[in-house]
């Protein structure tokens, strides 16, 4: 007989930004496994692997073509003859992923559809007062408690760990994302092109980014600033690595709540958040060059609902969805832009 629980899998998130503050989880996890001698697996999805080839991660991946394929999955678990698993994934196809990859031992936040398939099923309430990275250390066994460590990436070619920030002319390069998951994450289209315009004129270098399917969105925003001096659409144009490079590059993100904000966060970008309708205690962004512009006040903040539920009556604004975004002034996203770049060093 031996006690010798096995090798050990982690189902990563599979979205950009949860995958990011899942790093400190992952690097916890491994560094115990390792002191074990055991080996450890991260299974994801194929797209973002480059993720981890940017983090100190080392253990062995498992990479997934198509998320919700669980019998490709439980194969692939399977062929490694882990004996444990812990998912930082909510939902059931994972959970049973695990059962068919032959893992004895399944952990994993509990949900009704999915308890019968966990044999150690962890109540989410006690979690959720939590930043989420703690919650992800919560289930791979670390603290879970105090300040959130702070999830850190370094760019592909980055040497020197400061990207392409403070190289070249003094002209500070701002990076904006005017997009975002959701309708109700969205500062309006005419407010970033207004802030373009504005940073523009002030001598910024501006790049306006986004991902598949935001290019009338970030071409409409370029459009906006470059009659008043540098600024470039690469909406579109960028796949994960060259997103990252472009952020690391950049003295400064302004963004809704999205994965790339956590990218530039996890890199060291100073980054200005638009927050909404997110829980600002669970999913700001993490570092020490960050600055978060909403409006906390409102009763209905958070809803943490991609569709703004609000209307009629009684609010500020005459038509009332999304006032949790409308209400944030392109003054107010400027001068925490001003005042980011004074004191990281960028502005002039
Ligand atoms: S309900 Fe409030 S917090 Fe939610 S999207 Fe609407 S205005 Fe924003």
């Amino acid at each position: 007989m031996t006690d010798d629980p096995g090798a050990l899998v982690i189902r990563a998130p599979n979205h950009l930004g949860e995958l990011i503050l899942a790093l400190p989880a992952l690097e916890y996890a491994e560094s115990i496994e390792a002191a074990a001698g055991r080996r450890m697996f991260v299974q994801l999805v194929a797209g973002l692997d480059p993720i981890l080839d940017m983090s100190s991660l080392r253990a062995e991946r498992l990479l997934l073509d198509r998320r919700r394929d669980v019998w490709a999955g439980g194969r692939q678990i399977r062929r490694t003859g882990a004996r444990r698993g812990v998912l930082l994934t909510p939902s059931q196809s994972s959970a049973l992923m695990f059962c068919l990859g032959g893992l004895r031992a399944r952990r994993g936040t509990a949900a009704p559809a999915r308890n019968w398939l966990l044999t150690d099923s962890v109540p989410r309430a006690p979690l959720l007062a939590r930043h989420r990275v703690l919650e992800f250390m919560a289930l791979a066994g670390g603290e879970g408690e105090g300040d959130p460590p702070v999830p850190t990436l370094a760019a592909p070619g980055d040497a020197d760990g400061d990207g392409g920030r403070g190289g070249g002319d003094n002209a500070p390069q701002v990076a904006l994302f005017p997009g975002a998951n959701g309708e109700s994450r969205r500062w309006p289209a005419g407010r970033f092109s207004a802030l373009a315009a504005r940073l523009a004129a002030a001598g910024c270098r501006v790049r306006v980014l986004g991902g598949p399917g935001e290019e009338s969105l970030t071409a409409a925003v370029a459009a906006a600033g470059a009659p008043h001096g540098d600024c470039q659409d690469l909406g579109g144009r960028t796949n994960l690595v060259g997103l990252a490079t472009e952020l690391d590059g950049s003295d400064l993100l302004v963004t809704n709540d999205t994965g790339p904000m956590h990218l530039a966060a996890a890199l060291g970008t100073p980054v200005v958040a638009l927050e909404g309708p997110a829980d600002v205690r669970q999913t700001r962004p993490l570092g020490s060059s960050i600055r978060l512009v909403g409006r906390f006040d409102l009763p209905c903040v958070p809803c943490v609902k991609n569709s703004c539920p609000r209307s009629g009556a009684g609010t500020e604004l005459p038509e009332a969805r999304n006032e949790c975004m409308w209400l944030i002034s392109v003054d107010e996203v400027e001068q925490a832009v001003m005042e980011l770049l004074e004191e990281d060093g960028s502005g002039e």
